[in-house]
């Protein structure tokens, strides 16, 4: 079939994206689900800073490519041996395939499946195959999903089916944004109700984060950022204290207002200076969960001796460490109920042609979350 998608030919065009058009909006060629595979008409996606970074070339990816990673739809058609889905159902998409039988999978840490992983870099689906091409050419998955675009076709692996009554705008949150934030706080850091908490980079991740912090009862909450509106946000969802991270003696005066440091810090900037700045902040015998994604380059630099001398901790948390078929449900009862208000992060509702701009807002740091609603 045919079907209309943003594709990536170029990275690190110049901005402003909405001139230089890094994404350009086309018509390809989906073929149909494979054995396990399923057809989704998306219905709403949302832009992440994980794009942006695949359009600005930080995140090398096999190019040409069909972008977007998190998103919500609704079945069209399923493949063979696909029996626990069928058109009409409404799912999430996850950005790592879960194959079930690697160790990871076998561990309970599907978000570090090895297969899942590889076909990820590789660009392909699961399976191994491209469903996306164009006048012949093999066009990339991005993380199995690719969901920039009226259609796409993912693996059952890479889907999580939700109740229909849930809007689907609301729902696209919870494949990245939530999965990736809440997950940090509840799964990686395991906030303690009265802890003192940090969270470094407020985008939507971050503010993600930050919402289930606020859902763990920690006692203090601290928002840092260099973005003073971003900061206001981080007040309005339920941060107790405000810090600027550009301010040069940011770590003592976070140090002094916490008599010592946090007792957890949660990284979402994806920046060398905010993990270095986090493990800073962190008290003796505190930790630093860090979920942002630096350019594959950086490097860290800390005092060594902190690890043994103070039980610092420093915990990677890819994708919220989620079992996504047990966490997505739970997170949708928690936003139910009143308490993850996640529809608070979308800031703009856009149609697929106006992807361009989306990434200057999200660069310049105008936005929050951005759903694409129409394709
Ligand atoms: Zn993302
Ligand atoms: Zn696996």
């Amino acid at each position: 079939m045919k079907t209309r998608a943003a594709v990536l030919r170029q990275s690190g065009l110049p901005l402003p994206y909405a001139e230089s058009k890094p994404l350009s909006i086309e018509t390809v060629d989906l073929a149909p689900p494979g054995p396990g595979e399923v057809l989704v008409r998306i219905a709403a996606a949302g832009i992440c800073h994980s794009d942006l970074s695949v359009v600005e070339g930080l995140r090398p990816r096999p190019l040409p490519m069909v972008v977007g990673h998190e998103s919500a739809g609704i079945v069209e058609a399923v493949g063979p041996l696909v029996e626990d889905l069928r058109p009409g159902d409404h799912v999430v998409s996850v950005f790592v395939p879960m194959c079930g039988h690697c160790l990871p999978c076998a561990e309970g840490r599907p978000a570090l499946c090895e297969p899942g992983g590889q076909a990820n870099v590789n660009g392909t689906l699961l399976s191994g195959a491209r469903r996306l091409s164009c006048e012949g050419v093999p066009l990339s998955h991005q993380t199995g999903v690719s969901c920039f675009a009226e259609h796409a076709v993912m693996s059952r692996h890479s889907l999580i089916k939700v109740d229909p009554d849930l809007a689907l705008e609301e729902a696209a949150l919870f494949g990245c944004a939530v999965l990736t934030g809440v997950g940090a706080a509840f799964n990686s850091a395991r906030v303690r109700p009265g802890s003192t908490v940090a969270i470094i980079g407020l985008g939507g991740v971050g503010l993600a984060g930050l919402l289930g912090v606020v859902a763990a009862g920690a006692g203090r909450i601290i928002a840092i950022d260099t973005n003073e509106r971003k900061l206001e946000t981080a007040k309005a969802l339920g941060a107790t204290d405000l810090f600027n991270a550009s301010d040069e003696h940011v770590v003592q005066a976070v140090r002094d207002a916490t008599r010592g440091g946090v007792d957890t810090v949660l990284e979402l900037a994806g920046a060398v200076a905010a993990l270095e700045l986090g493990y800073n902040i962190a008290r003796r015998g505190g930790e630093l969960v860090t979920a942002g994604l630096p350019p594959p380059q950086a490097r860290l630099s800390i005092p060594a001796v902190t690890l043994t001398g103070e039980e610092r901790t420093i915990r990677g948390s890819y994708m919220g460490s989620a079992v996504p078929i047990r966490d997505l449900p739970r997170y949708i009862g928690l936003y139910r109920r009143g308490l993850l208000p996640v529809d608070r992060l979308v800031t703009h509702r856009l149609g697929l042609e106006d992807i361009n701009l989306g990434m200057d807002r999200l660069r310049e740091g105008t936005a929050i979350r951005q759903i694409i609603t129409s394709f």
